[in-house]
């Protein structure tokens, strides 16, 4: 958990553009956005991967989903969005703290690639 560079975003020993907090999870802005709304929704406790998810610790991940049903009705995204998380690095995971990551504010290719 020392090393995890989420885990140091949420405790704020690394600085991070919050969009939303409570006490479960954590959403800032992706540092590298691929759309004009590119943030990354986290628990805060470490997960490492999707497929660590289990009937422990899917609580958060549920809470995550309302989190973000909630923001794209604020946000107003009736356009549409994409949610995403990536497991493995096959997949493309980079950080190894599950995150999802919520798209939006332009058309999105299907497949991704
Ligand atoms: P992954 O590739 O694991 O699915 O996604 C990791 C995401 O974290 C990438 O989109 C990357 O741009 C983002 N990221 C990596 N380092 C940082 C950071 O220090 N701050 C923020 N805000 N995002 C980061």
């Amino acid at each position: 958990m020392e090393n995890c560079l989420f885990c140091k975003i949420v405790a704020g020993d690394i600085p991070s553009a919050k969009v939303y907090e409570d006490e479960l999870v954590y959403l800032f802005e992706d540092i590298a956005p691929t759309a004009p709304i590119h943030y990354l929704c986290i628990p805060k406790e470490l997960i490492s991967k999707l497929d660590e998810i289990d009937e422990t610790n899917s609580a958060v991940i549920a809470h995550i989903y309302e989190v973000i049903a909630k923001l794209a009705k604020d946000l107003d995204l009736k356009d549409g969005f994409r949610v995403v998380t990536n497991c493995g690095e096959n997949a493309g995971q980079s950080v190894f703290h599950i995150h999802f990551h919520l798209l939006a504010g332009r058309p999105l290719q299907w497949p991704a690639g």
